[in-house]
C-alpha cells in the first residue's frame, strides 16, 4: 500500500467522519472497557481483527500513524527478512550467515549470550502485528512458515517449553505462536500454542503469582518477566486459546504487591522496591487488559508518571514499547504528545544507509540489532496491533499527518 504524506491540521470530527466513523470527539471523557474481555474472561476475542488491511488502515490514522512510520515499519520488517538465519531462526548476534551483502555489519554487534528462540520471536512479531503470517501471500510467507516451523521444532515436547533461556525467552515465543495461531487459525500451531501456554502456568508463582527468570521460581517473581508472560496469556486469550482463569487471579494478586504510589499505579521490579517509570508501564498494560477502568485513580496516577518520563523514553526502548501501548490505550491529548515525539524519534534515529537500513542500533536495553530492530517497530505498530482497550477520547483539535491513499 502507498501513502502520500499530506499535513494537515484537522477537525477530528472530519476526520472519523471521513472514516465512515460514528464517534463524537470529546475530551477527558470518563471511559469504561471497550466490548473486549479482560483478561480472565474465556473464549476468543476480535481483538486481532485491528490487524486485517481495512481496519489497520483506520487505526493507523485515527492514532496518529503516519505515511513515515509505516515506510519506517515496511524498511525495518524488510531488514528483519534479510537477516534471518538459514534454518528460518533469528540470532542476538548471529546475523550474517544469512546476509550476503558484504557492507553488512549485523554481526558486529557483540551482545552477550545469544538467545535464538527470543531472537526468532522478535523476528516474526513485526510481521504478525502487520497482519501478516505464514499464509499471507507475498515475499515473506515462507520466510515466516520456516521461523515458525523453527519455534515448533525447537519446543521440549514434554514440557511445552520454548528456548532453553530463561523465562523471557518462553514468554515472548510464546506470545509469538499464541499470534501466529490466533492470525492464522492453523491448527497446525494450535497444539503447540497451547502447550507453551500450559508450561507459563506450570512456571507461575503459586503462592505470589510472578514469573521469574527460572520456572516455579524461589522468589517472588519480578515485574519485568511477569510482563511478558502476563501479555502471553492475554495473547493465547485473544487467540482463543484456554487460560486458566486461577493462573490470571493469582497474576492479579502479583501486580497489586508491586504496585506502589497513592492511587496504585506506580509499579516497582520487586514488591520491596520503589517505582520506576519502566516497570510502571508494564504494571499499568497488564492492568488495562485486566479491566481496569480509564478513569481509576491508578490509571489517572500512572498516566502523569509515564508523561512526566516523556523525554526519559528516547533512550529506553524497554519503556518506550510499553509506555507506548499504555499511553496508546488511554489517547486523548497526552497521547498525541507522546505519540508525536517518540515517533519522531524513531523515524529520525532508524537507520538509512547500508545493509543495516531498517534497523535501529542496539541500545542499552536492547540485545542485539534484531531484537532493537523489532521492538522499535512494534512500538511504531502500536497503531493497530490491538485495538484500544479504551473507547477513543479526542482532544476538540489535534494536529494529524494524514497519510492519504493514492
Ligand atoms: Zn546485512
Amino acid at each position: 500500500m502507498t501513502f502520500q504524506r499530506r499535513l494537515v491540521v484537522i477537525c477530528t470530527g472530519c476526520l472519523m467522519i471521513s472514516m465512515g466513523l460514528c464517534w463524537t470527539a470529546r475530551a477527558f471523557e470518563e471511559q469504561s472497557a471497550q466490548d473486549q474481555p479482560p483478561v480472565g474472561e474465556d473464549g476468543s476475542s476480535p481483538s486481532y481483527q485491528s490487524r486485517t488491511a481495512e481496519l489497520r488502515e483506520q487505526q493507523l490514522v485515527s492514532g496518529g500513524g503516519t505515511s513515515e512510520s509505516e515506510r519506517a515499519v515496511a524498511a525495518a520488517i524488510n531488514w528483519l527478512a534479510r537477516h534471518q538465519n538459514p534454518d528460518g531462526s533469528w540470532g542476538c548476534q548471529k546475523c550474517e550467515r544469512q546476509c550476503k551483502d558484504p557492507s553488512c555489519k549485523a554481526h558486529l554487534t557483540k551482545a552477550g549470550a545469544d538467545y535464538p528462540m527470543a531472537a526468532t520471536a522478535f523476528g516474526l512479531l513485526p510481521f504478525f502485528a502487520a497482519g501478516q503470517t505464514h499464509e499471507t501471500k507475498g515475499p515473506y510467507q515462507q520466510m515466516i512458515r520456516n521461523g515458525l516451523l523453527w519455534m515448533v521444532k525447537n519446543q521440549d515436547p514434554k514440557t511445552g517449553r520454548l528456548g532453553g533461556g530463561n523465562m523471557y525467552e518462553h514468554g515472548l515465543a510464546t506470545i509469538a505462536l499464541c499470534e501466529a495461531y490466533g492470525l492464522s487459525k492453523d491448527v497446525k500451531f494450535k497444539n503447540a500454542a497451547q502447550a507453551a501456554v500450559q508450561f507459563t502456568e506450570d512456571a507461575q508463582n503459586d503462592v505470589s503469582g510472578g514469573w521469574h527468570y527460572t520456572a516455579n521460581p524461589p522468589t517472588v517473581g519480578d515485574t519485568s518477566v511477569f510482563g511478558w508472560q502476563f501479555m502471553s496469556l492475554r495473547s493465547a486469550q485473544l487467540a482463543g486459546l484456554q487460560v486458566d482463569r486461577q493462573t490470571i487471579n493469582k497474576a492479579k494478586k502479583f501486580l497489586t504487591s508491586v504496585s506502589k504510589g497513592k492511587g496504585g499505579g506506580l509499579f516497582a521490579y520487586m514488591p520491596e522496591g520503589g517505582p520506576t517509570p519502566a516497570m510502571s508501564s508494564v504494571g499499568l498494560l497488564c492492568s488495562q487488559h485486566s479491566g481496569m477502568k480509564r478513569s481509576d485513580p491508578a490509571m489517572t496516577e500512572g498516566m502523569n508518571y509515564v508523561m512526566a518520563n516523556l523525554d526519559g523514553a528516547k533512550s529506553n526502548s524497554y519503556f518506550l514499547y510499553y509506555a507506548s501501548q499504555v499511553m496508546h490505550n488511554l489517547s486523548g491529548p497526552e497521547w498525541d504528545t507522546w505519540n508525536r515525539t517518540t515517533r519522531k524519534h524513531l523515524v529520525s534515529t532508524q537507520i538509512k544507509e547500508d545493509c543495516a537500513a531498517g534497523s535501529w542500533a542496539p541500545t542499552g536495553h536492547t540485545a542485539g540489532p534484531v531484537m532493537s530492530t523489532s521492538i522499535h517497530a512494534l512500538t511504531l505498530e502500536v497503531y493497530y496491533r490491538y485495538l484500544p482497550i479504551y473507547k477513543p477520547v479526542y482532544s476538540n483539535e489535534q494536529k494529524i499527518e494524514l497519510p492519504k491513499k493514492e
